[in-house]
This record gives C-alpha cells, structure tokens and sequence, in this order.
C-alpha cells in the first residue's frame, strides 16, 4: 500500500503524518517553527519527513500552508503568518528530500480531506469552512477543488458580509473572517468584559468559564447553527429540492435522506415538516 505524508505548517509549529490510501494516519511528528526564517521552516520540514521516512516507506509528500499558493507551480506566493513571499515552497523541498511534493493551502487541503475520506466522500460538490484564528474555505465542484486564476477562489473568510463593516488585514472591509473566527470572538469577549455589561461580568468570572465555556457575545453558544456566512457559501435553490431532482447523491440512500429530512423538519417546525411530508414517495 502506498503511504504519503502530510505537513500542516504553521506559524508555531510543523505538524506531520504518515498517511495510507484509506486516510488513516500511521505516525505522526512535530517540530517548532520560526515563522520568521523560511529557510528553518523549509529545513524542519524536511528533518521531519526524514524522520518519519525512517519508519516508513512513502511515495510523496503534501505541505499544506495558510496562504495563497501558486499550486501549478508549488509557490506560496503570500503567507499571513510565515516570512513566505513567493517562496518556490514544492522545489525547495523537492531537492532537500527528493520525493515528490506537492503545496496546497491549507484551507484546501482541509475541504479535499473532507472530500475524500470525511463525511462528504458520498457528494461530488461541496463546501468546507475551517474556523480557528481566521476564517478559510474550500470549494470542490464536480469532483475537483476550485481554485481559480489566483488560487483565491475558496477564501471564503474574505467574502463582505457587512459593507463598510469592520478593516480587514487583507484590505477590505467586513469580511466574513472579522465577525466569526477565533480572533474575533476573542475581540468581542474583550470588549464586552470592558464594557462592564452583565455578560462581560459573566466572562470574566474565571469559575463560571471553566465550568460554561463562553459561546457569542449575543448569548448564542454557537453550536451547530448556521451563520449567515455559512448560508452565503452553500445556498443552493429550493426549487430544485422540491420537485426531488438531485436528491440522490451519489452513494447516499433514499432512507437515509427522508430520515435525515424528518429529522430536521421536526427541529425545524412547521413549513419545513409540510415539506418533508410532502416529499416522502407515497
Ligand atoms: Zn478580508
């Protein structure tokens, strides 16, 4: 069986891991990063394939990195969190471990995961959101990741949800990614705890936090809700949904898809429940 290794990069650290054609991570190895030396960076990563190639034998390598990546060419062109500046990320590492690498975003590397061995391995078309310090995404359309002319096209987090919201680092203003990614959260915790409003005591009581975890300023605890951002990127016609064209995804069975409406039009009330009756065959 051919095994592969996966490099997740970031700004503190290297993550890697020995994976088989199922998905399955084997082995898996750390090292720090100074995300100020690319060339350490590029030095790490291969100390820690070199590692893991001691106890197993791969075919190739996958680096994946936050930032906008060249992928036909394997440059990261722009790193928000690395000293990578059209950095030739896929030929460095080629010369320094001789296996075959390829560079993807990480954001994308994320979604083809997902794609391939996670929950959407049943669809040909979907969308993945990955929320942590920012907000990032990744878009597979008829089966094959959408990159577009710059490598941007799944960089969800910098959709406008607000106009003339808040600055963005990338230069526009009320991205997706200054309202709901970790960042932002923290951002909001701050000030409301700043602002001496009841909930801002509540988040400051340290036994309260351990014990609750804090959830959205506005009360909300998050959850499995959809944001509106969330609604923005996976939209999809209703129309279509009705007349029952395209219900049958790919390897998904038509039980599991009138018990999984059932299931949500009884969370969702009545329209939706109507809905749900309406289209169970008869
Ligand atoms: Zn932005």
């Amino acid at each position: 069986m051919a095994l592969t290794i996966g490099v997740d990069v970031g700004g503190t650290k290297i993550a890697a891991g020995v994976v088989d054609e199922e998905g399955a991570v084997l082995a898996s190895a750390l090292r720090d990063t100074s995300a100020a030396d690319p060339v350490a960076i590029q030095e790490a990563i291969a100390d820690v394939v070199a590692e893991l190639r001691a106890q197993h034998e791969v075919s190739a390598v996958g680096v994946a990195a936050a930032g906008f990546v060249d992928f036909a060419n394997g440059v990261l062109l722009f790193a928000p969190n690395i000293n990578w500046r059209d950095e030739p990320l896929r030929d460095g590492l080629q010369a320094r471990t001789g296996l075959p690498v390829v560079v993807e975003n990480d954001a994308n590397a994320a979604a083809w995961g997902e794609f391939r061995f996670g929950p959407a391995r049943h669809v040909d078309d979907m969308v993945a959101v990955t929320i942590g310090t920012g907000v990032g995404g990744g878009v597979v359309s008829g089966g094959q990741m959408l990159r577009g002319a710059k490598g941007m096209a799944g960089e969800l987090g910098h959709v406008r949800l607000v106009p003339d919201g808040l600055p963005c680092g990338c230069g526009n203003h009320g991205c997706w990614e200054m309202y709901a990614s970790g960042n932002a959260l923290q951002r909001n915790a701050r000030a409301l705890v700043q602002s001496g409003a009841p909930e801002g005591r509540a988040l400051a009581e340290p036994v309260r936090r351990r014990r609750e975890p804090a959830g959205r300023a506005d009360g909300h605890r998050g959850g499995h809700r959809r944001r509106p951002g969330v609604g923005a990127a996976v939209r999809r016609p209703r129309p279509v949904d009705r007349r029952g064209h395209g219900r049958h995804r790919r390897g998904a069975r038509p039980g599991a898809v009138r018990r999984r409406r059932r299931r949500r039009a009884g969370r969702r009330g009545s329209s939706s429940a109507r809905r749900a009756r309406r289209s169970r065959p008869t």
